[in-house]
This record gives structure tokens, C-alpha cells and sequence, in this order.
């Protein structure tokens, strides 16, 4: 049987993207790909880029009050205005679709900017009614968030929509502890905005160290975020211009904008997978195995649709070992082991790799070595800030089995910690790595007494 394309991917994203271009840039595979929306997916459109950008705004009344503890006394941040922000942030996206639209084009990928739904095991439908054969279809197609089933959900925004703000509201109501709802209370906040996050946990950032947990919802407290721990919202009302929202503990509060960051759904509705026998799992995830094989042999899937660690890099990875297995002749499995992480909160970001102390400690026994100091350059200026440094070590073995980090650019620390990590590097090869001073990330290779040594009672203890 002919096919009209070799590989055909639904979904410009970062998986999608980056598998159309090996396929058809490296290997010559003929390659079609429909987006239905722009091409570089949430990541870079709605996702990473902007919030990162961001990220970097909202730090300007910090970097002044520091500035203002070394003696710059006039140093003060002005007014920011939301419009020229905007703008600039859409030329930027605007640069990198088309950077991500020529990148394609040059590989030799027909784009077909149309939704596509599956309607066999070879050939997908454009919503334009014509259909196209391959002989694979990768799936690529991401996530949505997801929001609760709450009367009034209508009036909250997702953050699809948090880039797209005409101006930013007065005062807001942020929904979750997850990396959204942190990076955007951080956000939000040191633009000014009066910020109220409602977690229904008891810290923030479920799934990390619950030391940095602890660190990360007390920054949050200390910046101005009034954080409220222990509640959900309950019901969204309009009143006037205002959203009127009660809590399940019975307090109703007004915000001029409410904004729903509870997690985040594979996007498999409405895909014409019924068509094909895909099987998925029980939150509706495309189920694959270790080379994003469906059940379907024809059919692949990488990235958020798959729901394993929906996080861009792992996304790309999947997609280019993907490529790489079906078309280049050259088998490769992605590892989902020691996949670090950031969260992009100000002034501490959270770097995280590898295991947690509580899930260290379920494994077995473990050694802890960590640190809690306020960093030199936000101390000088007056700052109470405290950061935090900490390994997991195997106590048989002397291998580092994670690493968190709280602090400055933690984020860029986490990701060099990372690189020894994966390698399987020891205690002791940390140890003998020479300091770099005066820096804060030199704690990493001079802390020489465990802070605990915990051993697992045995069974029966
Ligand atoms: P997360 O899964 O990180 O967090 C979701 C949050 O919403 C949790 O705190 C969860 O609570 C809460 N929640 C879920 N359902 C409800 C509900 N019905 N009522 C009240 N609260 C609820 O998702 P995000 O939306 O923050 O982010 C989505 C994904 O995007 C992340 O998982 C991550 O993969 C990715 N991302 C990565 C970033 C990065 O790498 N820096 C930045 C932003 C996003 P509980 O913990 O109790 O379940």
C-alpha cells in the first residue's frame, strides 16, 4: 500500500515539532503535520516563554529593593505598564512561530494549519474534509487545562488566557499550589496586583521535598501573597464587574479576576481515537510503552497526551527518540529517571531532582545532607531570605539520589546538579569537587555531615 506521507503528526508542539523535523530533516521521511492552533504548542505560545518572561517583569520592585540595601537610595522601578509589555511579548511570539514555521519548512514538513482527528490506523481527516494516508501517525497533541466542576467555573480564567489580559487585574484570586499557581502568584504580585492563592493542601507544590514545600509556601506568605491554605473555592458568582467567589469554609470574597490553575488534562477528546482502538488510560492519557508505541502499531504518541512527565524537554525527547527509533534506524528509549525541574518563584526558585527526602526515606535508608543560610548578596542588602541546599545520599552506596535546592536561580543550578546525578555520581565524587567561591551552589560540594542519618526500621521493628 502507498501512503501520501511516511510519518503524519497531530500537533505543532514541542514533541511534535521536533519528531517532524529529525523525520523529515534528518532521515528524508515525507512528513505532514496539522496544528490547529500556532505552532509551537503551550510551551512556547502560551507556556514556559511567556510565563518565563514574565518571571523576569515581575522581579523589578525586588531587584530595587535590593538595590536600594546596597546604598542606591534613589533606586525605584516606576510604573510598569502592562500595554508595552504585551506588545513586546506578542512580537516575541510572533518571532518564534516563525522561527518554529521556517524550521519546519526547511526540514521538508507540509504544515497544514487545520485541526486533524484520527480515522483509521493509517490516515487522519483536515477539518477541511480532505484526508491524508501514512504510514505513522505520531500523536502530539498536549494538554487543556482542567478545571473544577464548580457552579460558576465560566467566570475563571485558564492560563491560555492569563497572556491575552487586556490590563492586569486589580486584584486576584489564584486557584491551586501546583507550578502555576507559584509561578503566577510570584508573577502577579511583584507586578502589583493584589494576590490571594487558595490551596486546598497544607503547602504548596504537592510531590516536592516538603522542606522546600514549606520554604516555597512561606516566601509566598512573606512577599505579600496572601496565601490561604486548606481551602477551595466553592461557587463563582458575578457581581457588577467583580467575581463574587465562596470558599467551602464559608467565606465569600471579591476579586476582579479568578484564575483556575488546577492541573492540566491530555487533549484526547474529539481525536477520532474510538476510530482506531487506541487504548488509553483511566484519565483519558494516550497509553503507550517505552518507544510511545499506542496499542496500535501505527500509531505513536509522546508528550502531555501520554501523560508521564509533562514537562517540554521530556516532550522533545520523546519525540526525538521517536524519530530517531522509527526513521534513522538507531532504537532509542527515553529515560524518565532524574528528570529535573524548576519552579519560577522570586526571590527563591525551587530546583529539584531525583528523589525527595520522604521518598528517599520510603526506599530505605538514607542519609540527609542539608543546609539553610540566607545568601550573601540578598542578606547585605537586608534580607531575612533563607535558602536551602540539600542531598540525598544512599547510605550503602554513598550515590546521590536527589537533589532540591532553594534559592537565586535555582533553576539553573538544578539543571548542572542534574548532569552528575544522572551519570550516578557519589557523595564522595561531589565532595572532591573543588569549590567555586564565593558562591551559593559551593554548599553543594562542602557539606560533610549528614543533617540526619535515617535507617528504615526493618520489618517487624
Ligand atoms: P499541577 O499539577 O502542578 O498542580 C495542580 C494544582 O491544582 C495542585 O495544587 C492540585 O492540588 C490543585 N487542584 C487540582 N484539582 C483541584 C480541584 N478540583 N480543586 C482545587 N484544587 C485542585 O498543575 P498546574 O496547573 O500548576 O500545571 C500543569 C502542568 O504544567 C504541571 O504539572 C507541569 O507539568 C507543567 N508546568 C511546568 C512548569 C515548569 O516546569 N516550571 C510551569 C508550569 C506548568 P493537589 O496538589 O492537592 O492535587
Amino acid at each position: 500500500m502507498t501512503f501520501d506521507y511516511d510519518l503524519f503528526v497531530i500537533g505543532g508542539g514541542s514533541g511534535g515539532v521536533r519528531a517532524a523535523r529529525i523525520a523529515s530533516g534528518e532521515y528524508g521521511a515525507r512528513v505532514g503535520l496539522a496544528e490547529e492552533s500556532r505552532l509551537g504548542g503551550t510551551c512556547v505560545i502560551r507556556g514556559c516563554v511567556p510565563k518565563k518572561l514574565m518571571v523576569f517583569a515581575s522581579n523589578a520592585p525586588l531587584m530595587a529593593e535590593e538595590m536600594r540595601g546596597y546604598g542606591w537610595t534613589q533606586a525605584d522601578t516606576g510604573h510598569f505598564s502592562w500595554d508595552i509589555f504585551r506588545e513586546k511579548l506578542d512580537a516575541e511570539l510572533n518571532r518564534l512561530e516563525q522561527v518554529y514555521k521556517s524550521g519546519q519548512e526547511k526540514a521538508g514538513v507540509d504544515l497544514y494549519f487545520q485541526r486533524a482527528t484520527l480515522v483509521d490506523h493509517h490516515t487522519v481527516e483536515l477539518a477541511d474534509g480532505t484526508r491524508k494516508t501514512a504510514k505513522y501517525i505520531l500523536i502530539a497533541a498536549g494538554g487543556r487545562p482542567s478545571v473544577p466542576d464548580i457552579p460558576g467555573k465560566e467566570l475563571g480564567l485558564i492560563s491560555d488566557q492569563i497572556f491575552l489580559l487586556d490590563k492586569l487585574p486589580r486584584r486576584i484570586l489564584l486557584i491551586g499550589g501546583g507550578f502555576i499557581a507559584c509561578e503566577f502568584a510570584t508573577i502577579m504580585n511583584g507586578m502589583g496586583v493584589e494576590t490571594v492563592l487558595a490551596y486546598r493542601g497544607d503547602a504548596v507544590l504537592r510531590g516536592f521535598d516538603r522542606q522546600a514545600r514549606d520554604m516555597a509556601s512561606q516566601q509566598l506568605t512573606d512577599m505579600g501573597v496572601d496565601l490561604r491554605l486548606g481551602v477551595s473555592p466553592a461557587k463563582l458568582e458575578k457581581d457588577g464587574d467583580r467575581i463574587a467567589v465562596t470558599f467551602d469554609d464559608g467565606v465569600t470574597d471579591h476579586f476582579d479576576a479568578v484564575f483556575f490553575a488546577t492541573g492540566r488534562a491530555p487533549y484526547t477528546k474529539g481525536l477520532g481515537l474510538e476510530n482506531t482502538g487506541v487504548r488509553l488510560k483511566g484519565n483519558g492519557a494516550i497509553e503507550v510503552d517505552e518507544w510511545s508505541q499506542t496499542s496500535v502499531p501505527s500509531i505513536f504518541a509522546v508528550g502531555d497526551v501520554t501523560d508521564r512527565i509533562n514537562l517540554t524537554p521530556v516532550a522533545i525527547r520523546e519525540g526525538h527518540s521517536f524519530a530517531d527509533t522509527i526513521f534513522g534506524s538507531k532504537p532509542r528509549k527515553v529515560s524518565h529517571e532524574n528528570v529535573a525541574s524548576a519552579v519560577y518563584m522570586r526571590p527563591h526558585e525551587l530546583g529539584s531532582v531525583g528523589l525527595t527526602e520522604e521518598q528517599a526515606k520510603e526506599r530505605g535508608d538514607v542519609d540527609v545532607y542539608a543546609t539553610v543560610f540566607r545568601p550573601m548578596r540578598s542578606m547585605f542588602a537586608g534580607s531575612d531570605a533563607r535558602m536551602m541546599m540539600k542531598l540525598l545520599v544512599d547510605p550503602d552506596t554513598d550515590k546521590v539520589l536527589g537533589c532540591h535546592i532553594f534559592g537565586p536561580e535555582a533553576g539553573e543550578m538544578i539543571q548542572l546538579a542534574a548532569i552528575p546525578i544522572t551519570m550516578g555520581a557519589t557523595k564522595a565524587q561531589f565532595d572532591a569537587t573543588m569549590a567555586v567561591h564565593p558562591t551559593a551552589a559551593e554548599e553543594l560540594v562542602t557539606m560533610r555531615q549528614p543533617t540526619l542519618r535515617y535507617r528504615k526500621p526493618k520489618d517487624g521493628e
